[in-house]
């Protein structure tokens, strides 16, 4: 696609990236078949192939619309079309792009402006945020049956192993994250139990927070840079310790975080001080199924049967991480009895803030999911992402739970 860069972008680190994307789309369109919201409205404008027009139109003209925004806002970043398109276009990448330049382009109501910053003040620092959950829980009774359901219970969490950063030859760094260390804190501990039965020792920081997404991925890019060059510095001395070996690599349990932390290096690539830094955080960083797909797991076979287990492989594992069969392929390995699903291309509605700025479709979309994920009658809906899994609990009938929740329970 041969784009003419208006003189505004034609400098612009931003407008050459974004040119440069573009460039790769031949309009064949086969993208269209596997969105998620085109398949929900058939209006090409919320599809990939009518996304990447507008924000071309975009980069020529210097200007945008309140329409191109309401288009963009409507995709959920779930990289579905980036799986499927034969000319590799990096769609996630250029409609961060895209997003970020309409937004300064286009002044929104303010209630749209509010929101948005409500969310990023809160969902990107993890002690507001487990605070608002723990007044959240406790008034849950009381609350109206459609909010209540929005508000995950209480976890019990069952103590991790002790563990001093000597016991074990392995050591490993936690991203703590910031929702998935309030409302399911369980997730980490059975990451720190499962981890220790093979050797691995799993340390975290309490210096580093939020990955980045939820500021970047609400357009609110400086922010969310400084979110990540924070990380680094939290995580720095324990990559590169003064003396000893570094951490052999950086864990995320909620692919979605996992998948920022993969785009530090390109993100901060123009930053002197950090470049470097970020790329070797990107280099060492790896979802909790990428480190047991290459271990032994004879000791987590498990003892008891739970029922058939429908797993849900978020957006972020398969299609910005590309591991598409990594969950299943360690469940079917360690013994658990899977359920047939169907549509397992296809995301549940949640997409970081999306479910509560795009509540329509994203309920939709759930509806959806769930069908698919119960059509084998599973006892239970696997997943591996924190926003998935609080998305699907809202309307699930039955228990909705990180993976490696089962694998850590039903092998102890
Ligand atoms: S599949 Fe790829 S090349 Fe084809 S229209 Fe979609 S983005 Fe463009
Ligand atoms: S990222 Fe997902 S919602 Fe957005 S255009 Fe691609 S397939 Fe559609």
């Amino acid at each position: 696609m041969h784009v003419d860069l208006h003189a505004s972008y034609r400098d612009t680190a931003e407008g050459i990236a974004a040119k440069d994307y573009l460039s790769a789309c031949v309009h064949c369109g086969f993208c269209l078949a596997t969105c998620p919201t085109y398949l929900d409205n058939q209006d090409e404008r919320d599809s990939p192939r009518g996304r990447i027009y507008l924000i071309k139109q975009l980069l020529e003209t210097g200007s945008a619309s309140a329409t191109t925004q309401t288009h963009l806002d409507r995709c959920l970043t779930c990289r579905s079309c980036e799986t499927i398109c034969p000319s590799g276009v990096q769609y996630g990448a250029l409609a961060d792009i895209g997003k970020h330049l309409v937004e300064a382009q286009v002044k929104r109501p303010i209630v749209s402006r509010a929101t948005r910053w409500l969310l990023r003040k809160t969902l990107s620092n993890p002690t507001l945020f487990a605070r608002l959950l723990r007044i959240g829980q406790f008034f849950r009774p009381l609350t109206p049956e459609f909010l209540r359901n929005k508000i995950p219970p209480k976890q019990n969490v069952k103590t991790p192993p002790s563990q001093s950063p000597e016991s074990q030859s392995r050591r490993m760094l936690a991203l703590q994250g910031c929702i998935q260390s309030a409302a399911t804190p369980n997730t980490t501990a059975a990451t720190q139990r499962v981890l220790h039965k093979l050797g691995i020792s799993l340390i975290s920081e309490n210096k580093a927070g939020c990955c980045g997404a939820v500021n970047y991925h609400l357009n609110a890019h400086n922010d969310g840079l400084n979110d990540m060059r924070k990380n680094i510095d939290a995580w720095w001395p324990m990559i590169e310790p003064d003396s000893g070996p570094g951490v052999e690599a950086i864990i995320s349990t909620a692919s979605g975080c996992g998948s920022m932390l993969v785009d530090y290096g390109r993100l901060l690539a123009d930053d002197p001080t950090y470049a470097a830094k970020a790329q070797r955080v990107s280099e060492l960083s790896k979802d909790i199924s990428e480190i047991l797909l290459a271990e032994d797991l004879q000791s987590l076979t498990p003892h008891t049967s739970i029922g058939k287990v429908a797993v849900h492989t978020p957006c972020s594992l398969q299609h910005a991480l590309q591991l598409p069969d990594a969950v299943t392929s360690i469940l079917s390995k360690a013994g658990f009895d899977l359920a047939d699903t169907t549509e397992s291309h296809l995301c549940c509605g949640s997409a970081g803030t999306y479910s509560i700025l795009q509540s329509d479709i994203s309920e939709r979309l759930l509806d959806k999911k769930l069908v698919a994920l119960n059509i084998d009658q599973p006892a239970l809906i696997a997943t591996a992402n924190i926003g998935c899994q609080l998305q699907m609990g809202t309307k699930s009938k039955i228990p909705v739970r990180h993976w490696i929740e089962l694998l850590d329970e039903s092998a102890s």
